[in-house]
């Protein structure tokens, strides 16, 4: 869940196309000249190699507020709807867990095993799960040691569910993104992280998505159909500009489209809409890839010291790391902002 940073990064600088112009003004002016001749709308054809992307879901067995229900049969339910739409759509995905959501107060024990056995349903489908914390704090305002005991807390079940398909636990999320304040923290950290085994898994395709999926979960309980649909529907229309905006970051700042790794949260939304978000990225020109086969890309091997308050894409880390302003990401609509507050309340 991001909803504590959900102001982290409005307004940010206006991105600066010209400065590319500046730099190699003939080579840009004659590629520009060809590609507009050649060339369709960039932004809605797929280019000559075929477009990549990784899916991965965060905050599972599944994030509070964005669910119609917490309860177990709730979670089943939601976590196999999932499933199927990534059945379908032949999308291997990375599931991200906080084990502190297995245990709930008042509740037995049996009933944590019954939470974990949800978890079980994604690795049994062919998933792989990785670890997101213990209990989703901040690493920003989080000693250190308390911040590596949090990781460590978030091992067990996860490590059994995937010993039980003979996989091992590999990949870590940083909670809200953020990496930490200094430098010297966040290299401290990759180096427990690289020494307890774990790849950190960086997200290309940040979004807003937990702002529609609050809002649509509090329509859906207040029984508002219309307002759920409404929603939905903006839903669609917003992550097709935001996958469009992290295209076109990508070609400028890298000349080129890499394997892009999607951000989204296990919420009722995408249980209800993951089957026509896969088909506007399959309409984009993207097969999905395994998470291990979108990093293999150089590009994720990049300089990277970006340190500070906003938990953002990795083609921002890398583009503050080579002083560039970060390009500005497209917002929800203010209507959708205003439903999610009014959730929130
Ligand atoms: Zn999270």
């Amino acid at each position: 869940m991001r909803a504590q940073t959900s102001t982290r990064r409005r307004r940010a600088a206006r991105y600066d196309p010209e400065s590319m112009m500046r730099r190699r003004p003939s080579v840009v002016l004659l590629a520009l000249a060809v590609a507009l001749a050649l060339a369709p709308s960039p932004a809605t054809t797929a280019p000559a190699a075929p477009r990549a992307v990784a899916v991965t879901f965060d905050d599972l067995p599944g994030p509070g507020g964005s669910l119609l229900s917490s309860d177990v049969p709730a979670l089943r339910e939601n976590t196999r709807k999932l499933l199927a739409a990534f059945r379908d759509a032949k999308a291997p995905v990375v599931g991200f867990v906080n084990e502190g959501k297995l245990f709930v107060e008042g509740e037995t024990l049996a009933t944590a095993e019954q939470r974990a056995g949800v978890l079980r349903l994604w690795v049994e489908a062919g998933h792989e799960l990785g670890n997101h914390t213990y209990s989703h704090r901040d690493l920003n305002t989080q000693p250190l040691d308390w911040f590596e005991q949090d990781v460590v807390r978030g091992e067990p079940v996860t490590r059994r569910l995937l010993a039980e398909k003979g996989r091992r636990l590999r990949y870590f999320r940083h909670p809200f993104l953020h990496v930490g304040l200094d430098l010297d923290k966040r290299r401290a950290f990759e180096s427990f992280l690289a020494g307890r085994g774990y790849t950190v898994a960086p997200v290309t395709i940040d979004n807003d998505e937990y702002v529609y999926a609050a809002a649509y979960a509090d329509a859906r309980r207040r029984g508002d159909t219309p307002m759920a649909t409404r929603l939905a529907e903006d839903y669609l229309r917003y992550m097709e500009s935001v996958f469009s905006f992290i295209e076109g970051v990508s070609r400028d700042l890298l000349g080129r489209e890499i394997p892009q790794v999607l951000l989204l949260h296990a919420n009722a939304l995408n249980a209800d809409r993951f089957p026509q978000l896969g088909a506007m990225m399959r309409a984009r020109g993207y097969r999905f890839v395994a998470l291990q086969e979108a990093l293999r890309d150089e590009a994720y091997g990049r300089p990277d010291t970006y340190v500070g308050p906003w938990g953002v894409s990795w083609l921002h880390h890398w583009e503050i790391t080579e002083g560039r302003k970060r390009s500005p990401s497209p917002d929800p609509p203010e209507w959708v902002t205003k439903a999610y507050e009014a959730a929130a309340r």
